[in-house]
This record gives C-alpha cells, structure tokens and sequence, in this order.
C-alpha cells in the first residue's frame, strides 16, 4: 500500500489524483494529508471520503470552519504555511504537489526531505527554483518525477536512453483560446475569453496562461530546470488537437513522441504508479477516428512570452524566480480587469530587464531565502509597472 499525501487537494490536478485513488483497487493507497486553501468544505470531504490522517486550509481564517466540517471524523486539521510544511513532513510514500504558484515550493522542498517521491506538477517551483529542488532530491534520496503532459512524455519517452544522445526535444501546445482570433483583436480579450481551453480542462490560471503561451513559456524553463536540456534543444509545436504531448528527437534522427488524449490523469497515474504501469481510467486513442494531426511552428507576434523563456534560461540565477513571480502578478492584475491580456508580457518583461540587469539575478546564491526575496521584489516591481500603466492610460 502506498501512502499518499496531497498538496493542493482542492484543485484541478488535486481532485483528478483522488478520483485515481477512488478508482484504485481497495488498499491500493492510503491518504496520510491534504492540503486546500478557502474552499474548505471540499477539502473537508474529501478528507472524510479518503479517511485522511490530516487536512490542511493555507488559510489561518479559515481553521474554524474547517475544524467544524471535520468535527467527529477525527481527522485532524490545521492551518497556515507552518501547517502546509507539517504536513509534508508527515510520512508519506508520495506527495503530490499541486498548489499553484510561488506557495508550493516550500512544502515542495519539505517533502523532499523525507527522501520519497515528489510528483511534481506545480512547475513555477521548477521554474523558479530548479536547481535547488534537485540537489535537495539528491542530498535526501528523492525522487522528483514530473506531472506535467509534456513533461511526463519526455520522461517516458526517456526511459532506458541516454540523454546525451537526444538531439532536440519539442514541446506541443494546443495555441490556447486565442489561437485563431485576429491579432488585432487580443488586446481586447476578457479573462472569461482567455479561461476557455479548446482541449484540456484545467484550472484557470493555467488556462489563461496557455491562451498567453506564459504557460509553455515556463515549460520551457522547466524542461531545461529538469532535464538539463539547453535552451537550444528546446522547441515548441503548435498542435490544436493536443494529442501528442512531446517529442525527443535522438542522433540518430529518431524520435519518440508521446501521445494519449488530452486527460491530466495519465501523467498523474503514471506518476503514482511509477516505476509500474497499471490500468488507468482514461481514454484510449484511436487514431483511425482522429485521422488527421495537425503542426505549425508558433507565430511569435501571437506569442510574444515564448521568447522571455529563452532569456531567463540565459540568465539563470534568480531569472527563474523573478520571471515566475512577475508572472503571477501581471496574471492577477489581468484576471482583476487591471491590464489589457497583451500587456502582461511587457510587465514581465520590464520586471526581467531589471533583475537581470541589476545583477542580482545572477548571484550564486540561489538558497531558498534568496528565492523567496526575489519573489517579493519582483512582485513589488511589477506591481509598480502597472500602477504606473493604470495612471498613464
Ligand atoms: P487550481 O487553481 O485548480 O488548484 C490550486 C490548488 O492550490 C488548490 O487546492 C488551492 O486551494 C491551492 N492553493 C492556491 N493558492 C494557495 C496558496 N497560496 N497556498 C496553498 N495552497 C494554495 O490549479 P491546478 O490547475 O490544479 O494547477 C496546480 C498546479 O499544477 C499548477 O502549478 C499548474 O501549473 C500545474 N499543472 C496543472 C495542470 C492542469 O491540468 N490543471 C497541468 C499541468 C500542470
Ligand atoms: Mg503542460
């Protein structure tokens, strides 16, 4: 029996991992803690239903009410980061990491110091800060396996090869909602517009970073964060019917793509089972209905975030961190009606500009302090670039 904890529980990629453990044979897995921010009432089912050890609101205001909906189970709650970074301690066999954003990646961290598996979907601790997860892995005897579809893909397509025998690896990205607007039109484009995937259904802040291509952006990151591939290696694919997630290209001019239907719970399940294979319950792809794939390199007019992974690859360091947290911040004042969509690549851009050109970006020490410092300067420094947009409209 594995013993599983999940952080971000309440999320898309979180209740897509449990609906796996209730379809697993009984005793399969068994849930030690999950994690949620205000939606406490799921989470507080979800425990029950899972007969959870622990369940985790990020949120202090919200303990009471968590600790109500919990009352009589005898599951325990608690609240706060403290909390979060308790409940990755616990002993778990693996822990999924599905919080969105900067916040997953001290429970992250945690969690990798119990030397256990870390599948790994939120890629902004990835992007923001690679190196350090890895060396924490490899001091502690953990393993990191990623969540992501492009990133399972590579990974699976990897198994057993050389990896200085790959000559190139292509990510596909399905072009978002935006993909055949007029150009024209984007800076017009609604947050309700832009949360609107042709293919996948994910949560919403990735799936306006996905009609932004922010989202590949960091996957480009991620790849080189991962498996150190350099950022010429790395390319994108437009591929509307999201079926193959990623190619490898080998030197012998081989390539190993991998594809299934667009359904986050292969790449999750193939993380929970890992090093095995199991049943999953997803779709099988026929080929012979889908008849036709389709490829076009991105028009980098419609994507113009594509270009920022390259230099933030480039610079190293701290960019990672800077670029995630910009990111993040450019994307709230988006969703909150603050900045047109095609505005967010030049906040972040403007933040990038500083970081690295300030030098600070490329300081050696890229300690878990200086990551969170970062995270904070350049939240404030994009937060002034579009208080200042606001004022000059
Ligand atoms: P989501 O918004 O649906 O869920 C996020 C989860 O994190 C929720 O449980 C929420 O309560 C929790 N959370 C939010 N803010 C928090 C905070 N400050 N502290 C602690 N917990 C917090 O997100 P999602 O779409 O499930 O994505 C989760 C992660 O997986 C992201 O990093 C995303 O990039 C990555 N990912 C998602 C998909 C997908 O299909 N949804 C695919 C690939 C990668
Ligand atoms: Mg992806």
């Amino acid at each position: 029996m594995r013993r599983v904890s999940i952080f971000g529980a309440t999320g898309s990629i979180g209740q897509s991992t449990l609906s796996l453990l209730r379809a697993a044979p009984e005793g399969s897995y068994a849930l030690e803690a999950v994690t949620g921010g205000h939606n406490v009432a799921q989470l507080a089912h979800d425990a029950r239903a899972h007969c959870a050890g622990l369940a985790v609101t990020a949120y202090p205001d919200e303990y009471q009410a968590l600790k109500d909906h919990l009352s009589g189970t005898g599951i325990e709650a608690a609240a706060g980061v403290d909390a979060l970074i308790e409940a990755a301690e616990r002993p778990a066999d693996w822990v999924m990491s599905a919080i969105i954003g900067a916040a997953g990646l001290a429970p992250g961290l945690a969690a990798l110091r119990q030397g256990k598996i870390l599948a790994l979907a939120n890629k902004e601790s990835l992007v923001a800060a690679g190196p350090l997860l890895l060396a924490e892995a490899r001091k502690h005897g953990a393993t990191i396996l990623p969540v992501d579809s492009e990133h399972s893909g590579i990974f699976q397509a990897l198994r057993g090869e050389d990896t200085e025998t790959v000559d190139t690896v292509t990510l596909t990205a399905s072009g978002g909602a935006f993909r055949d607007w007029p150009l024209d039109r984007l800076a017009t484009a609604t947050p309700a517009e832009a949360a609107n995937h042709p293919n996948w259904s994910m949560g919403q802040r990735i799936t306006i970073d996905s009609a932004s291509m922010f989202n590949k952006s960091m996957e480009i990151i991620e790849t080189h964060a991962f498996f150190g591939f350099s950022p010429e290696q790395i390319d994108v694919l437009i591929h509307p019917e999201s079926l193959v997630h990623a190619l490898v290209r080998f030197a012998d001019g081989g390539v190993i793509a991998h594809l299934g239907p667009p359904d986050m719970r292969h790449a999750i399940g193939f993380a929970l089972n890992w090093p095995d294979r199991v049943t999953l319950p997803v779709d099988r792809l026929d080929l012979s209905k889908v008849g036709q794939l389709n490829f076009s390199a991105p028009d980098p007019a419609r994507y113009p975030a594509l270009r920022l992974a390259y230099g933030v690859i480039d610079a190293g360091g701290l960019a990672g961190a800077a670029f995630t947290a910009a990111k993040e911040t450019a994307l709230d004042a988006f969703i909150a009606g603050e900045i047109r969509f095609t505005d967010m690549v030049g906040v972040v851009e403007t933040v990038l500009e500083r970081h690295i050109g300030g030098g600070g970006a490329k300081s050696p020490d890229i300690g878990f302090e200086s990551i969170q410092l970062t995270n904070t300067l350049a939240r404030d420094a994009a937060r002034q670039i579009i208080a200042k947009r606001r004022n000059n409209r």
